[in-house]
């Protein structure tokens, strides 16, 4: 190897966030990811679609380790999964994540669940961790909601403090399952437009939704999946315009 080969190399593995290679997870018999290969650059951001069932979730899950993948290899930010929980606990650092269902804890206000894991994980001073959550409840726009709790606020408002909260570990990716589909349809438009602007600020970003508008707006690629497999993964313009795999086709017959 030349040393430009291997400066090559080394740009090319910096310039990765996550990398799949011949994943595959069981639930008992059920075959839930079958031969996952992803590449995710740094930046990029990936749409995933597909029928319920299809694997979504347990795809993202296994990037941040919350599943645990029975064979292939995940390397997130440099650092392999294995069943070495040091290597999950790093990787978690890494990735922040957005449930369907907002999961903040109803019983500490705005503030104090966002500034929960930077004091007690990052080991962040209370004055320090509440600056960074009032810096990043701006960005979402409901700074003036800090003392209120969770039940005190409408879906699409926890929605933004998730977000918020989850940004307060200062995440190198961010993972969003389905994050619009348990809001009323009013509540949706605000939670997008949180992410379109996450998205313009470079964050690298992997979300499961069936928001094809907001597809064909911030993704780099999208992903179909369909029965632990992908079946199809192109850019945009592509996918929507010309999907290859009668599945694909079949399925945005469905949901456009
Ligand atoms: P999607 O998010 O695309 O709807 P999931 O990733 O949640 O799909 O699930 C994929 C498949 O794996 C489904 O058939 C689901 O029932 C199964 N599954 C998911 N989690 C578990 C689990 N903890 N135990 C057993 N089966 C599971
Ligand atoms: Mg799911």
């Amino acid at each position: 190897m030349t040393d430009e080969d291997r400066s090559g190399a080394a740009s090319a593995e910096q310039s990765i966030a996550i990398e799949m290679i011949a994943l595959n997870k069981w639930f008992g018999a059920y075959h839930a990811l079958r031969d996952i290969d992803l590449l995710v650059e740094r930046g990029e951001r990936i749409v995933i679609c597909g029928p319920s069932g299809s694997g979504k979730s347990t795809l993202i899950r296994c990037v941040n380790g919350l599943e645990a993948h029975e064979s292939g290899r995940i390397i997130v930010e440099g650092t392999e999964l294995t069943s070495d929980l040091r290597q999950s606990h790093e990787v978690r650092r890494e990735v922040g994540m957005v449930f369907q269902h907002f999961n903040l804890f109803p019983h500490l206000t705005i503030l104090e669940n966002c500034t929960l894991a930077p004091i007690h994980v990052l080991k962040m001073d209370r004055a320090e961790a509440e600056a960074a959550a009032m810096h990043y409840l701006g960005k979402v726009q409901i700074p003036e909601q800090a003392d209120k709790y969770p039940g005190q606020l409408s879906g699409g408002q926890q929605q933004r403090v998730a977000i918020a909260r989850a940004l307060c570990m200062n995440p190198k990716i961010m993972l969003f399952d389905e994050p619009t589909s348990a809001l009323d349809p009013e509540m949706v438009k605000e939670v997008l437009e949180t992410m379109v602007q996450l998205a313009r600020d470079g964050m690298t970003m992997l979300c499961v939704t069936h928001e094809m508008a907001f597809a064909r707006q911030v993704a780099d690629r999208v992903i179909f999946m369909d029965a632990g497999a992908i079946v199809e993964i192109n850019r945009p313009e592509a996918f929507f315009s010309s999907p290859k795999h009668p599945r694909t086709k079949l399925f945005l017959g469905q949901i456009l």
